[in-house]
């Protein structure tokens, strides 16, 4: 083998198993959270899987401690309908209800459903419900079939296709009438483009889905569909909608959270589309195998694709390339097995 191709290949390894900087990793990823427990007294376990926070008499935090991404999903009543926003994680135990069923204990009122995006661990219930109310978006519209949305497996990041009844598609802005009491949607690409989050105006509640939360493994960019430009724009537009006093319902983690924690995250978006962020590059819990961008400030990490932004990652050319890479890897790996048989002279 020439000396050149062996050090080419060594420093290759290296650089690779460097880039491999372990920071979030599930045993670390709780925090101040006790994977198992309710996240505080407040939320107390109303069976062997859901624990329920009655946030005030009309809003119910229903979580999922023993989820591995702790999630939580709310109740939102008003006095003639209720909103379920986001159908639970999947990882229930055989024979638990579903988040139907844990909604009717807590409400009588008829219940729509909004996802606050499409991955899997927020949708695993859903086609319990008798529809789902979309946000629209013409990719969304078009995929509309005879009242018929399916989730793709390269938006949910799941093995299945799912398939939903469509109770209505309602434009950005919309004011959702709970019966005195209402609701806007925002759709606030940035995570995922079809993410939403909902804004209780008179009550300043803000739930916020994935599009922001705290703790739980940092924020996450580096999805099929995350956009950091995006995420900037929808930060700032959010904390435009927001004040100081906005009570943040997130879906991860401990899930109340302040203005503050917006303002961190808008500053560091606005630091990455700037160039003027700083990365490591670090294994992620959710997504090992791959060195993933991070960018940390104190106990926000925001993490992203390595090397370029999500939409060239997730683009054809990042596929072509990988299969070129690929293909020459294995050239090599077989060139190195041929010269390691060739008899010594
Ligand atoms: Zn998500």
């Amino acid at each position: 083998m020439r000396p050149w191709l062996f050090i080419i290949l060594m420093s290759g390894c290296l650089g690779l198993t460097g880039c491999l900087e372990r920071i979030v990793e599930p045993v670390d990823v709780f925090g101040n959270v006790q994977q198992g427990e309710p996240y505080s007294s407040a939320s107390k376990m109303i069976d062997d899987w859901y624990a329920v926070e009655a946030i005030d008499e009309q809003t119910f935090a229903i979580n999922e401690p023993k989820s591995s991404q702790y999630n939580t999903s709310y109740l939102i009543v008003g006095e003639t309908r209720a909103i379920m926003f986001d159908a639970g994680s999947g990882e229930r135990i055989p024979g638990s209800r579903s988040m139907r069923e844990i909604a009717e204990q807590y409400t009588d009122k008829p219940i729509t459903l909004i996802l606050s995006h499409f991955h899997y661990d927020h949708i695993h219930d859903a086609a319990t419900f008798d529809g789902v109310t979309l946000i629209d978006r013409p990719e969304i519209r078009t995929s509309v079939k005879s009242g018929v949305f399916t989730i793709s497996p390269w938006e949910s990041l799941d093995m299945e296709w799912r398939s939903l009844k469509v109770a209505s598609i309602i434009p950005d802005g919309e004011v959702i009438d709970l019966g005195n009491r209402t609701l806007n949607i925002f759709n606030l690409p940035g995570h995922t483009t079809e993410s939403v989050i909902l804004l209780d105006k008179s009550r300043n509640q803000a739930f916020t889905g994935d599009f922001v939360y705290r703790h739980l493994g940092g924020i996450i960019a580096f999805a099929p569909g995350s956009d950091l430009v995006t995420y900037k724009a929808n930060s700032t537009r959010l904390l435009q909608l927001t004040n100081s006093d906005t009570l943040f319902l997130g879906a991860h983690g401990i899930p109340q959270f302040a203005q503050d924690w917006l303002i961190l995250l808008d500053n560091e978006l606005d630091k990455i589309v700037r160039g003027d962020a700083e990365y490591r590059y670090a294994a992620h819990y959710l997504a090992p195998g791959l060195p993933w961008r991070v960018r940390q400030s104190g106990e926000l990490y925001i993490y992203t694709t390595p090397l370029v932004d999500p939409s060239l990652f997730w683009s054809k050319w990042m596929l072509l390339a990988l299969v070129i890479v690929s293909l020459l890897s294995l050239y090599l790996l077989q060139r190195l097995v041929y010269l390691a048989r060739l008899p010594e002279k």
